[in-house]
């Protein structure tokens, strides 16, 4: 798990499933390589992290009840787009 880094949002935190692992931020997954399991590289990534879907992913965390992972979601919506208003009151 410590090789692994994100290629959207450059996170190295992420959420272990059983063929992939999911970057806690933006969603993306890595999927394992059952031959190097445990040095997964990020170049598989192919998730869109644009604004609007981290914003619906932030707004998901938002409405069930997981703050600390919809802020953090929200403060990447202002990196990419600092008018969205909802996303500057929730991740203060
Ligand atoms: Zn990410």
């Amino acid at each position: 798990m410590e090789n692994l880094k994100c290629a959207n949002c450059n996170s190295v935190s992420f959420t272990e499933h059983e063929r992939y692992f999911e970057c806690d931020y933006c969603g993306g997954r890595v999927m394992k390589d059952p031959r190097e399991y445990g040095v997964v590289k990020s170049a598989a990534i192919a998730v869109s992290s644009s604004a609007a879907s981290l914003l619906e992913r932030a707004d998901l965390y938002w409405e069930l009840g997981q703050t600390g992972k919809a802020k953090r979601l929200y403060q990447q919506v202002l990196d990419l787009d600092a008018t969205v208003e909802r996303a500057r009151e929730r991740s203060r």
